[in-house]
């Protein structure tokens, strides 16, 4: 028994309430709401994600808790209010934010992501690690999603809570989040514990590639296998549902989801002019790297006979320079 704990998860599920309540039913909420919907966000998912808003003031958690008896130093600690500045006493931690309520495995509330709406940094304030919340081990809806992934043994990983919220209104049900932080081991343990595969679908963006190439090894370091699912640039995956519906999602994004090779060489593409001589060969170096670390002979030729006809180069002098490459690896 862990009384502090519980008083902590209660705090935490009547916030959310009543932050969701704020966000759909008061004055305050109103310009919040138009935000969403302008976002796309529909009611449907609005109300499944439990998404609130906390007002711009000072007290409106505050009083909300001291009225139901909470300890005030032990919503602090648990991330809902703050130390106030100068003097003693709390305020509201959340203030002037859109909020997404974080739960753990079993749906319970521990945590939450509070979106600033308006100007103002960061742009995500999330609540303090606590003894409920690790981010690093975290994956933002787990419990929603967990029926789906034993079904398919697959997980598809966003980035942002956005992105898992209008995927799963455009028919993916096994996508989680990692917390704004990069993906740690003890993420893909949980993953390998639940899943086969995983689909990577970050943002188009140069960062969200930069973490996609970061994360490739990690996975497949566990077992797992893994597929990238390809954005346009600059699009995260919330962005592309939005602009062109939540089929187009499915068919060209998910369903389209390439091989890691297939991303890697990709990704190496586009540091390279290629109709430069230079660009070519130092293209074709580093691709090689990639397809001569393939330990199946089928695999390096596809992607060999792929390259040769794509820069108009013989398939017979890229094979020789892979093989002597695979020679000096060994
Ligand atoms: P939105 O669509 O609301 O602008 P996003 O999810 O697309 O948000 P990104 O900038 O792509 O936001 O960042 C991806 C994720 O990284 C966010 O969902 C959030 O979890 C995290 N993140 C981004 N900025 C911050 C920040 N300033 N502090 C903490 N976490 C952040
Ligand atoms: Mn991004
Ligand atoms: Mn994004
Ligand atoms: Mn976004």
């Amino acid at each position: 028994p862990d009384p502090e704990r519980d008083r902590l998860i209660q705090a935490y599920e009547w916030s959310a309430k009543f932050y969701h309540y704020l966000l759909k039913n008061t004055e305050h909420g109103k310009a919040a709401m138009e935000y969403l919907r302008a976002r796309n966000f529909s009611d449907k998912m609005i109300d499944q994600f439990q998404i609130g808003y906390a007002p711009d003031r000072w007290d409106t958690l505050l009083q909300f808790l001291e009225k139901r008896n909470f300890d005030l130093a032990e919503m602090e600690k648990g991330g809902l209010l703050s130390a106030r500045g100068e003097g003693k006493g709390y305020i509201d931690r959340f203030r002037g934010r859109i909020i997404f309520p974080i739960a753990n495995r079993t749906g319970k509330v521990i945590a939450f992501a509070g979106r600033i709406f308006g100007e103002g940094q960061p742009k995500y304030l999330n609540s303090p690690e606590s003894r409920l919340f690790n981010k690093s081990r975290i994956l933002y809806n787990l419990h929603q999603s967990k029926a789906s992934i034993r079904k398919t043994r697959q997980i598809v990983l966003f980035e942002g809570y956005g992105d898992v919220i209008s995927a799963w209104e455009a028919g993916v049900h096994n996508g989680v989040a990692t917390m704004g932080t990069s993906l740690t081991e003890s993420h893909v343990a949980l993953m390998k514990s639940l899943a086969d595969e995983i689909v990577l679908s970050y943002d188009g963006d140069r960062a969200g590639q930069a973490a996609a190439m970061k994360s490739i090894p990690m996975l497949e370091g566990s077992g797992l296998r893994v597929k990238i699912a390809l954005l346009p640039s600059g699009l995260d995956p919330d962005e592309f549902i939005s602009m062109h519906g939540g089929e187009r999602f499915m068919d060209q994004v998910i369903d389209s989801a390439v091989s890691s090779i297939k991303f890697k060489l990709i990704y190496l593409k586009k540091n390279h002019i290629l109709l430069e001589e230079d660009g070519k060969i130092a293209y074709v170096k580093e691709a090689l790297e990639v397809i001569a670390s393939l330990h199946s002979s089928t695999e390096r030729e596809v992607y060999l006979r792929e390259i040769a006809s794509e820069l108009e180069l013989s398939y017979d002098s890229l094979k020789q320079d892979c093989n002597l490459l695979r020679a000096s690896m060994q």
